[in-house]
């Protein structure tokens, strides 16, 4: 599991005559990076979270291209920020970057989570594989083991979502990119055992449905016709798309038009990967429901 970091600044001060510890009234700065970052729900989410917990912080948005990535994190580091979430397209870049990597990072080669240490070290984790197996197990009550599971997409959060399905052992996991080679790169890294395998996408309409499939690609914030063939899924599918948005996702509607059991967004995912580093940056867990429907809510889904 990850390291907790205690908060330095609550820890410094003195405890009153109650035995409570007085708060520094300076808050403690996190932000998401990525590009492109203005749709991201992540400072409401963490918001939510600190005034839940009564964690004093801020959050807010940084955008990054590539190759402005390394600089503007380090900037963020020197400037006092203690954390960072990461999003499309850093989670490799970030691991590369991370000094110290938690379990789930190291497995997966890709960091969403950085947390600038009190030595001015760099550590890396990885939430999203949590975060993916706790909607669908908890909140859609959804057992993974055991089942027949495609993954499209091989991306950074393929890579924690693959991780996290290892773990709960599918009966077969088929993995499918654009870009073959890369998912293979992939389960090479997770020395993936043999009902693991990789295919390209139009290959796909050789195999049988699937109990699972998931939607890890970059795919499908704008409306487009989805290059998948719809022999994957049947009406014991089902369909979870990484994807959220306030609308249909396309491919929650592809699944759905192909006869999808059932058919979600990431929604839940967002947020308990969101929960996760919050308790990694601050020690305290959120309850995660609440935040959940009131992000819903907000976004009208
Ligand atoms: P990424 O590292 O950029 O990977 C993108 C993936 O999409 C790759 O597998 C890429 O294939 C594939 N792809 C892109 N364009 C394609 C096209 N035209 N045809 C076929 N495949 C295509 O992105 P990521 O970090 O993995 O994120 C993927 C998605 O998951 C994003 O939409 C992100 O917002 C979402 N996400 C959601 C959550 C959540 O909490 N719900 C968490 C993490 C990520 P190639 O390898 O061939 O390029």
């Amino acid at each position: 599991m990850p390291h907790t970091r205690p908060n330095p600044d609550s820890s410094a001060q003195p405890a009153d005559p109650s035995g409570r510890v007085a708060r520094n009234t300076t808050p403690d700065r996190y932000a998401v990076v990525g590009f492109p970052i203005s749709h991201s729900y992540s400072p409401l989410i963490h918001r939510l979270f600190a005034e839940q917990t009564g964690e004093n912080l801020t959050y807010s948005r940084l955008a990054a291209k590539p190759k402005e990535f390394h600089r503007i994190v380090r900037r963020f580091a020197a400037d006092g920020g203690r954390g960072l979430n990461v999003t499309v397209p850093h989670k490799e870049a970030a691991f590369e970057l991370a000094e110290e990597i938690g379990s789930e990072a190291e497995r997966a080669g890709a960091v969403n989570t950085l947390s600038f240490t009190d030595n001015g070290r760099i550590r890396g984790d990885n939430t999203d594989g949590i975060g993916f197996q706790r909607d669908i197990e908890r909140n859609h009550g959804i057992s993974l083991r055991g089942k027949r599971t495609l993954v499209l997409g091989a991306g950074g959060a393929a890579r924690g979502v693959v991780a996290a399905l290892l773990e709960v052992q599918p009966s077969e996991l088929v993995l499918a990119n654009r870009t073959v080679q890369r998912a293979t790169d992939l389960l090479d890294i997770l020395n993936a055992p043999a009902n693991f395998s990789t295919c390209p996408l139009p290959a796909l309409s050789d195999y049988q449905p699937f109990e699972v499939v998931v939607n890890a690609t970059s795919l499908g914030l704008h409306s487009m016709e989805l290059p998948f063939p719809p022999g994957c899924i049947s009406e014991e599918t089902f369909a979870y798309d990484l994807v959220y948005s306030p609308q249909r996702t396309p491919f929650v509607d592809w699944a759905s038009r192909h006869g999808a059991g059932k058919a979600v967004q990431g929604w839940g995912m967002l947020v308990e990967q969101a929960g996760e580093s919050f308790a990694i940056w601050r020690g305290v867990r959120p309850d995660t429901s609440p935040v959940l429907e009131t992000v819903l809510a907000k976004a009208r889904v």
